[in-house]
């Protein structure tokens, strides 16, 4: 028997966790967060409890009640956990939340088969992301250990942690009776890959998330004609933009930054999104056109030189961007009132690798040379725009997603206020999506002839019945039967 069990992205974006059983294997494509029924009952101000995160997620309907899944840990507080797991395996398509986010709550002994640039960024959400981020190492939570002074006491271990077994995609990746040949695709985030399984019922296509207009649109397109080779008789296909016919390309993105930043007296100040490397070349490129050079922000610089350290190439090298070095905590840093080492207590121990670093700026430096750069300044980090003082004649370029919920909507009214404060309105806006338009997923339809089409990660899942395939429409923890 051959089965799919959408227990996530059904009708919705996002929160991928598509359970796939063939005879006794059983294994999850993506095991992702549900943006939108997270945002259902939590905020950033009620957020869920630790101790009892497996009870409340299964009764929010954010996790799936499966036994044999989880960790022991928390699972153990909502009830007994089993002694073996019942899953042989996740494949992750790429590191985004809403396929990796709930990675965190699976047990140890489950393993995640990903791209090397999967796993770098998974690494690095968990040494630089805040809450609850274990996707590689699990800190075993409610333990104890005998107290160090007096070893008749008991005191919390925090300290016990368990490897998880992450096994680096190759070109075919065995699971039991499984086959999995992964393909690297076009997406907005590096380490994307797009799926044909081998199963006893025939090979399945899973595209994961995929795009066709942006730097690595060849890889989504070497994929879409591997995937005809294999005659699928199943396609689980994404469809957040089935409603769009027209791409914007990345390459046509660049061409416009180019010609905004062309005239610009005073700084270039943008934002896009932290992790898309292929948007930071974007950014790279034209800064370079013009003279200017592209400023990250730590983090950025840290996931850059994470990738790095493990080989992932097609990303922007370390030494083609500057680094800001934002004052934090008491604001000392670089001030000799203060000793080296109470400088540096502000710091964590991954920033302070980049403090050193010979192509680290200040603001300073940003305000005496404000022509010589393009400052990238996230929502959060608007605040430093009191430090850098854009001069008159500067510009703010906005290339990320409009606005899709309230939360948002309130968040650029505060983005608003801060450009307003600095002169910095009317910004600009350009951004170019990571996902295939409608007609491109129609076109990837029609070449790879799938039997059948089971639509995901899309709000419109019946649009698809308007191409030219068997479309199967199926909702939330609901088992489609292949044989
Ligand atoms: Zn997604
Ligand atoms: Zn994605």
């Amino acid at each position: 028997m051959t089965s799919i069990t959408l227990h996530g992205a059904a009708g919705e974006i996002g929160g991928n966790k598509i359970l796939l059983e063939d005879k006794d294997t059983k294994i999850f494509l993506d095991f992702g967060l549900s943006f939108g029924k997270w945002g259902n009952y939590f905020t950033p101000y009620l957020q869920p409890r630790k101790w009892s995160y497996i009870n409340d997620f299964i009764k929010l309907g954010l996790l799936p009640d499966l036994e044999g899944l989880y960790r022991a840990d928390y699972e153990n507080r909502y009830r007994t956990s089993k002694p073996d797991p019942e899953y042989d395996g996740i494949i992750l398509s790429h590191p985004h939340l809403d396929h990796a986010g709930h990675i965190s709550f699976v047990r140890a002994d489950i393993p995640v088969h990903c791209s090397m640039g999967g796993k770098a960024i998974l690494e690095v959400l968990e040494e630089t992301g805040t809450g609850f981020n274990e996707y590689t190492q699990l800190k075993e939570a409610f333990k104890l250990r005998p107290y160090t002074k007096d070893p008749t006491k008991m005191t919390r271990d925090n300290d016990s942690v368990t490897e998880r077994k992450m096994n680096i995609f190759t070109n075919k990746t065995k699971i039991n009776n499984l086959t999995v040949h992964s393909f690297p695709v076009d997406h907005s985030i590096c380490g994307a890959n797009s799926f044909v399984i081998e199963t006893s019922a025939g090979n399945i296509v899973y595209t994961g998330d995929i795009r066709f207009h942006g730097r690595r649109s060849n890889y989504s397109h070497f994929f879409v004609e591997k995937a005809t080779e294999f005659e699928p008789v199943l396609m689980i296909s994404e469809g957040t933009r089935v409603s769009e016919r027209n791409s914007f390309g990345e390459l046509e993105l660049e061409r416009d930054l180019k010609s905004l930043m062309s005239d610009v007296k005073g700084l270039v100040i943008v934002n896009f999104p932290v992790r898309d490397t292929d948007r930071m070349r974007s950014f790279i490129e034209a800064a370079k056109t013009v003279g200017r050079k592209l400023v990250i922000n730590m983090k950025q610089a840290y996931t850059l030189s994470v990738l790095e350290r493990n080989g992932v190439s097609e990303v922007p090298r370390s030494d083609e961007v500057e680094i800001y070095i934002p004052k934090k905590g008491w604001g000392v840093l670089n001030n000799d009132d203060y000793p080296r080492n109470v400088q540096l207590r502000d710091y964590l121990k991954w920033e302070e690798e980049m403090l050193n670093k010979s192509n680290a700026v200040t603001a300073e430096e940003i305000r005496e040379n404000p022509r010589d750069y393009v400052f990238r300044c996230d929502f959060f980090e608007l605040k430093y725009l009191f430090d850098v003082q854009p001069p008159e004649g500067s510009i703010y370029i906005r290339s990320v997603t409009e606005p899709i919920d309230e939360e948002m909507e309130i968040e650029k009214e505060k983005a608003d206020n801060w450009l307003n404060k600095f002169n910095l309105l009317p910004y600009k806006q350009i951004h170019c999506s990571g996902h295939a338009s409608g007609a491109e997923i129609q076109d990837m339809i029609q070449k790879i002839a799938p039997k059948r089409v089971i639509p995901i990660h899309t709000e419109k899942p019946a649009e698809f019945r308007s191409f030219d395939a068997e479309i199967i429409l199926k909702g939330l923890g609901e088992k489609y039967l292949l044989s």
